[in-house]
């Protein structure tokens, strides 16, 4: 995966430093259609960001726009079309074999269902041996003493390990996903809508574990949700996605005070209140969003965006800094700190 240097300047990235874990620099992925006329789905399309050790970098955006395919692609659970994905220094974009195997003991996923996936056949004892049994370690460590760990870590206790997952509640369900995730001390953890198939009270504290693990484990979590809200009580950074392009990220606190693109200010707008931020109404976005096989010319919000003038069509807007570590996606702000839109 080869990266121009034309293309390494436009990068909105920095330089790598001790404190990023996880660098992605220009990934797409496409797929191909069913058939012709289908065309390509641009899932990912170009995108550039850092994770830093230790934070929540939360992802949100509709359905359809491309983040649970990003949260794929950083484990490799998806191979980039193009791009390159750093973990600790190493590009795994292209790795293969026991490299990709080894690589996959530092960052794992947590799935929004849990009954789908956690294997019905299985007792949670054999769930929680899984990640052992793939790694040829359940003869290296203390397996009984290494489980009874996990459960604890999570919440539960030895009565459960005997159940099946269709024993449990869904809340139980998805610490014994958190707990499978934890199994190999990885550092990065994708959450992929993991509290999204919760009630709203297990929900919180779903996410209330998950911050007390970020502590105490010194994890990191790459937190992708549709609900804005979520996002907003766990997330350090926020990146908000649309169709396949991050078009604004920032510190959490900077977002909410003060959102630039006017498809994060829509988004906000659905919540009566967050931080200091409250709207007097829910801004409406017209139309359906665009197939990701075909993506409007120039800004691809530019067909729903209620701001949109003459070049949003004719143009697309690079993601750039307005402010101290806010990127914005969007012409109106990139004219107002003197650049040329062309
Ligand atoms: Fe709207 Fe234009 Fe900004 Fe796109 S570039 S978000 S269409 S104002």
């Amino acid at each position: 995966m080869k990266i121009s240097d034309e293309e390494k300047e436009g990068s909105p990235v920095k330089e790598a430093s001790k404190d990023v874990l996880m660098r992605a620099e220009h990934v797409k992925v496409y797929f191909k259609g069913k058939n012709r006329r289908s065309g390509t789905v641009k899932a990912v399309d170009d995108i550039s960001f850092d994770i830093r050790r230790g934070e929540t970098f939360g992802v949100v955006g509709e359905s359809g726009c491309g983040k649970s395919t990003l949260g794929r692609v950083l484990i490799r659970l998806l191979k980039p079309t193009e791009g390159r994905i750093c973990l600790d220094g190493t590009d795994i974009a292209d790795m293969k074999g026991v490299k990709l195997k080894q690589m996959r003991r530092k960052a794992q996923i947590i799935f929004q269902d849990p009954s789908a996936s956690l294997n019905p056949r299985r007792t949670i004892r054999q769930i929680l041996t899984e990640p052992f049994e793939i790694h040829q370690m359940t003869e290296q460590i203390d397996m009984e003493a290494r489980i009874m760990e996990l459960l604890n870590l999570v919440g539960l206790d030895a009565y459960h390990l005997s159940r099946y997952p269709h024993e449990l509640s869904g809340g139980q369900k998805q610490r014994i996903g958190i707990a499978r995730a934890l199994a190999l001390e990885p550092d990065l953890i994708i959450c992929d809508e993991a509290v999204s198939a919760l009630d709203v009270s297990v929900q919180a504290q779903v996410l209330n574990l998950l911050q007390e693990l970020k502590e105490k484990l010194g994890l990191t979590y790459f937190f992708i949700s549709h609900n804005l809200n979520v996002v907003y009580q766990v997330s350090d950074r926020v990146a908000v996605m649309y169709l396949g392009k991050i078009v604004e990220l920032a510190d959490y606190d900077q977002l909410y005070e003060k959102r630039y693109h006017p498809y994060t200010e829509a988004l906000l707008s659905a919540i009566p209140q967050v931080g200091n931020s409250s709207f007097k109404e829910r801004i409406r976005l017209r139309g359906e969003v665009p197939s990701p096989s075909e993506p409007p010319s120039g800004c691809r919000f530019h067909t729903r965006c209620p701001r949109a003038c003459d070049c949003c069509s004719l143009e697309e807007p690079e993601l750039r800094e307005v402010e101290d570590g806010h990127l914005v996606a969007c012409h109106l702000y990139h004219l107002k700190t003197g650049d040329s839109v062309g």
